[in-house]
């Protein structure tokens, strides 16, 4: 499992992040991947308040309680919102730039992969927002991932986490699905990030069902359930250790 951090000059959405956060603007965030064509993250709303937050992330910011851990924190947006309902939240985040600006923005961060286990303090709220489960890369890094999480929760302590079934990718004009299941997984997406001239490295980034979350929760001894379920194939699920 690889636990590094980036380097600024590798660190494209941290880049756009900083730009926005000084200069209140920012050029594109590109993203490309091999299975679909060129699109966009648009930066403002890496900066959304809580008003502007979609309904599944508030249903999450109103369930995190006692000590929250915000993973892949980005701009800090939802820390920001914690602390603004008087909770306690630390952020961790990969990108250097990233973490410079949730500094500067006031909140308690730190530059540390998720999956670095020099990193042991216990949360009682694990966060991951904005598809939560990218951060497990691949199918089969599910039971490794979900170990980490037993390292990081405190006793009764649960993770909320957001994904999206990309099932509606292949959905036929009849309504049925056409899923080549001797393929990999169909929520695996490669991604790859530029902006200006800052490319990234290509990553994996895993979009996965609900019912395969619980399937994998249940095989390392916990327990999932749904919070919320978007409009779009999307959802909320709290895991706990039974
Ligand atoms: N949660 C934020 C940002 C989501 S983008 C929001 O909702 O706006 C995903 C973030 O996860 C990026 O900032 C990326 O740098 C970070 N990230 C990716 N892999 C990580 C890892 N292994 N450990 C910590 N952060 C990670």
């Amino acid at each position: 499992m690889n636990n590094s951090v980036l380097r600024a000059s590798g660190d494209p959405m941290g880049a756009a992040i900083y730009d926005y956060h000084k200069n209140g603007k920012a050029a594109k965030l590109r993203v490309f991947s091999s299975q679909f064509d060129e699109d966009e993250i648009p930066v403002e709303d890496l900066f959304r308040s809580f008003e502007d937050m979609p309904e599944l992330e508030q249903v999450a910011l109103k369930a995190a309680q006692g000590r929250i851990l915000d993973v892949g924190a980005g701009s800090g947006c939802h820390s920001i919102a914690l602390t603004g309902m008087g909770k306690d939240v630390m952020a961790i985040d990969i990108s250097p730039l990233s973490v410079q600006v949730m500094l500067e923005r006031g909140v308690h961060a730190r530059q540390v992969n998720f999956y670095d286990d020099s990193f042991n303090e216990k949360f009682d709220t694990i966060l991951m927002l904005m598809n939560g489960t990218g951060i497990v890369g691949t199918l089969d890094k599910m039971p490794a991932f979900f170990k980490r999480i037993k390292q990081l929760l405190a006793p009764g302590g649960s993770l909320l986490i957001d994904s999206s079934d990309l099932k509606y990718l292949y959905e036929e004009e009849d309504g049925s699905f056409m899923i080549d299941l001797a393929d990999d997984y169909y929520g695996q997406i490669d991604y790859q990030m530029q902006y200006k001239n800052i490319k990234g490295q290509s990553f994996d980034w895993l979009y996965v069902d609900f019912d395969t979350l619980s399937y994998y929760a249940e095989e390392s001894g916990l327990k999932a359930e749904l919070l919320y379920e978007g409009e779009h194939y999307d959802f909320l699920a709290r895991v706990i250790c039974p």
